[in-house]
């Protein structure tokens, strides 16, 4: 039993902290601390209540890496899960350093005034971590992370070579207002609203984003949807550690409501994110617009539906043409029965407490800095099935991949 240190009481960390809670086999002590303390009191009581477990709740300041490592000392923790935002990751990183324990986090780090997705300054800390002995593990949710683990995974036990990857993320749930994100808007939006880009040919292409859309129909019922493309994290560090890929690219389903509210709103300018004036004071119009919209962690209660999220795969096993679609389906009225979640947030959380868990004890704390894929899939695809989120497999022929027919 080790102890560990949440960073984050919002949506994903609230599964997390109840995730981990089921485990006491695993997880020792466990302190949640955020910028906000009730936050983290309120999460503490539902754990309380729902597992029987006390959990410590702290106030931080993720981006003061002195003061979280005073906090990772108080704590005795040995691993710090960071849920926070893209923007603490680094600090977090450095408290980590300080205080001598293993990272994990699910975002890569983004600097707050421009909206850029890559791994390059997490990665620059490769040598920092393998020098101390300690290890940093990259975006452990569900997407990057689990469709990083699926791709390993597919590499492992059906393909001598991968050659295309589709991840498909599709969001069939419903939760009843006019518009909502299903996680933090300000990352959500930045992230939908940033230039399209997919592998191609040993280069990123650039397209205008949500210019290539196409209609999919999820298996087991879930139902069709609009799929658009667009840039996600993953494509960056898949397509490194398996080069052999020469098209990967990422689609995520929205309703026609969803883009008719965001056209709207940068239309009108609140998707911005550098700062403008206001009676006296500076304020970003997309900060602004997260504190008036609904609080993705509230919308539990309200969302019906599944979640169908899942990597089309294609290359070559034994010198044939091989295909196959890998998948989870997520009931969003299942989590908030299990945890008082969301299906996003638990698509994310369950994920971030099998990797921390694969850290704790299941051989994934080598020194340095890693992404999903470069460690070995099978312990953490078969804690997929046994915390929640089961996954199957088909084969497709070439052809029903090349159209994305998997129902
Ligand atoms: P929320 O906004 O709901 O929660 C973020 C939490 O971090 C809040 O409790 C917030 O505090 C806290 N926080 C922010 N800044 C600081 C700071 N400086 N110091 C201490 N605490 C801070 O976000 P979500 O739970 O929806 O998302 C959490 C993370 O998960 C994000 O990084 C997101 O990108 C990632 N994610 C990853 C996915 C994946 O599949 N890989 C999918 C979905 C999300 P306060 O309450 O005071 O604002």
């Amino acid at each position: 039993m080790k102890n560990i240190l949440i960073i984050g009481a919002g949506g994903v960390g609230s599964v997390v902290a109840h995730k981990c809670a089921m485990l006491p086999e695993v997880f020792g002590e466990i302190t949640l601390a955020s910028r906000t303390l009730s936050k983290c009191d309120d999460i503490a009581a539902s754990v309380l209540q729902r597992t029987g477990k006390q959990i410590a709740t702290a106030k931080v300041d993720a981006d003061n890496s002195d003061e979280t490592a005073a906090l990772i000392k108080k704590a005795g923790a040995v691993l710090l899960i960071n849920v926070a935002l893209p923007y603490q990751d680094l600090n977090l990183m450095d408290a980590c350093l300080k205080a001598g324990i293993d990272y994990m986090d699910t975002a890569n780090y983004e600097p707050l005034d421009v909206a850029k997705f890559e791994y390059s300054w997490q990665w620059k800390y490769q040598e920092k971590f393998e020098e101390a002995g300690l290890s940093a593990l990259l975006g452990s949710g569900f997407d990057p992370g689990v469709t990083n683990i699926f791709t390993a995974w597919a590499l492992k036990h059906h393909f001598d070579e991968i050659h295309t990857l589709d991840i498909i993320d599709v969001n069939g749930g419903d939760h009843g207002h006019a518009f909502a994100t299903n996680f933090n808007p300000e990352i959500n939006i930045r992230e939908v609203t940033a230039e399209c880009r997919h592998w191609e040919n040993g280069e990123f292409v650039e397209s205008a984003p949500m210019s290539t859309h196409q209609s999919f129909t999820c298996p087991d019922g879930v139902g069709n949807y609009e799929i658009y493309r667009m840039y996600h994290e993953e494509l960056e560090s898949l397509v490194k550690h398996i080069p052999t890929i020469k098209r990967a690219q990422f689609w995520m389903s929205f309703s026609p409501n969803y883009l008719k509210h965001l056209e709207v709103l940068e239309n009108v300018g609140m998707t911005r994110i550098d700062e403008v004036e206001y009676q006296g004071q500076k304020i970003v119009p997309l900060q602004f617009l997260k504190a008036v919209l609904p609080n993705p962690g509230d919308l539990g209660e309200t969302t019906k539906g599944r979640t169908c999220i899942g990597n089309i795969i294609s290359g070559i096993k034994d010198g044939k043409p091989k295909a196959i679609y890998v998948y989870n389906i997520c009931d969003h009225e299942a989590c908030f029965e299990e945890v008082g979640s969301q299906a996003i947030s638990y698509t994310t959380g369950v994920p971030a407490m099998i990797g921390a868990k694969q850290m704790l004890c299941g051989g994934w704390s080598k020194p340095g800095v890693w992404n999903m894929e470069q460690h070995d899939p099978d312990s953490f695809m078969a804690d997929l099935n046994e915390f929640g989120l089961p996954w199957k497999y088909i084969e497709l022929t070439p052809e029903q991949a090349a159209s994305f027919e998997v129902a």
